[in-house]
């Protein structure tokens, strides 16, 4: 075990690595963690200088109480020390769920106290640096273990001060033992250090979202102003709608009246209702479109009978779905026709969608 072999040794209130004292009990050092007198190891080529218990015990507070106070030690005597890197982002929805982001970024910055305490009590958790600086403190934790310490971290961003871990629990003997690699871990290294609250990132992040939330207010006015726009046109869109079927209903209801008035004068026969009456039905209408209309007429899509061009209704049926297009009759009609109705699916259809016509066309 890693623990079992102590970087720091504790001699009149000082902390020496192994090499700095003399060997084995003469070092006069105890373990900082424990208090017990040390072995120092500091002989031979193959060892990295070390300390032990000078007798076994359970102690396991060595290795880290010694690493952690002599960082403490290096960030009082620097008053310096490298801050690790914020970056966040800004984020705000707008009405119509557009997400508009904003990153914040502050690099690693080096920050210079005034005055640094060491191992300060703060409502019962330890702080185990505190850097002053113009009235601001800087709350500095040394980690030491690998485990996660969620609870702690939520405690520290409760509190109204930026802190900052320092994670030291990877260095090796070999690093800790070269007082320069030790140095650049504690007060240097961008990828030892993170942030648990960083006051002046939580700043930057509110003004931006600030900047974001007027962008979103603008968008939203536009965004409502234009909602309102396609609801209103949507209204007009349906309001069109509305009176264009109510006009053609009234159309419609007045066209049936008329229908009515005709049959009396032209009442459909019972020859109409089969497909050879039907058939010389649709070719008298052709006929009298060429001699009467210009060759221009609308045909039923229900009956086929060719109506006036000017007609909105077919004239002679009722079938539901009814609707009249606009035809053009060949120029040779007279000559072609029966040779035209012969071989033409008409009359069937005719015959099938519209059964009884309402009145008879006069041909
Ligand atoms: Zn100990
Ligand atoms: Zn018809």
């Amino acid at each position: 075990m890693r623990e079992k072999k102590i970087p720091f040794g504790e001699r009149d209130g000082t902390l020496f690595r192994a090499h700095e004292v003399g060997n084995g009990l003469r070092c006069g050092c105890v373990c900082p963690g424990c208090r017990q007198p040390l072995n120092a190891a500091n002989n031979g080529e193959k060892v990295i200088p070390h300390f032990r218990h000078a007798q076994s015990n359970d102690c396991t507070d060595g290795f880290r109480e010694g690493v952690r106070r002599a960082a403490v030690a290096l960030i009082v005597q620097h008053r310096q020390l490298l801050l690790p890197a914020f970056l966040g982002t800004a984020r705000v929805s707008t009405v119509s769920g557009r997400l508009l982001e904003d990153k914040v970024e502050l690099k690693p910055a080096t920050a210079t106290a005034d005055s640094v305490e060491r191992f300060v009590d703060l409502d019962g958790l330890r702080g185990h640096a505190v850097l002053h600086q113009s009235g601001r403190q800087l709350i500095v934790r040394i980690k030491m273990s690998s485990r996660m310490e969620h609870e702690r971290y939520r405690q520290l961003q409760a509190l109204e001060h930026s802190s900052m871990e320092i994670d030291l629990h990877r260095l090796t003997l070999e690093q800790i033992n070269d007082p320069d690699s030790f140095a650049h871990a504690v007060l240097q290294d961008p990828s030892t250090r993170f942030w648990i609250r960083c006051i002046r990132g939580e700043r930057l992040l509110a003004s931006a979202e600030q900047k974001l939330q007027l962008h979103a207010t603008e968008l939203n006015a536009t965004w409502l102003q234009e909602q309102a726009e396609r609801e209103a046109e949507e209204q007009a869109r349906q309001l069109a709608l509305a009176e264009e079927k109510a006009e053609r209903d009234l159309a419609l209801k007045t066209h049936r009246a008329m229908q009515i008035d005709m049959a009396e004068q032209y009442p459909a026969t019972e020859q109409d209702a089969t497909v050879q009456g039907r058939a010389d039905l649709i070719a008298a209408t052709m006929l009298k479109a060429m001699r009467a209309w210009d060759g221009k007429a609308v045909e039923c899509t229900a009956c086929h009978l060719l109506s006036p061009p000017d007609a909105r209704f077919c004239l002679y049926c009722t079938a539901d779905g009814s609707e009249v297009r606009s035809v053009s009759v060949p120029a040779d009609i007279a000559s072609t026709i029966h040779k035209r109705m012969r071989c033409s699916a008409k009359p069937n259809m005719s015959i099938k969608t519209a059964p009884t016509l309402a009145l008879r066309p006069e041909v």
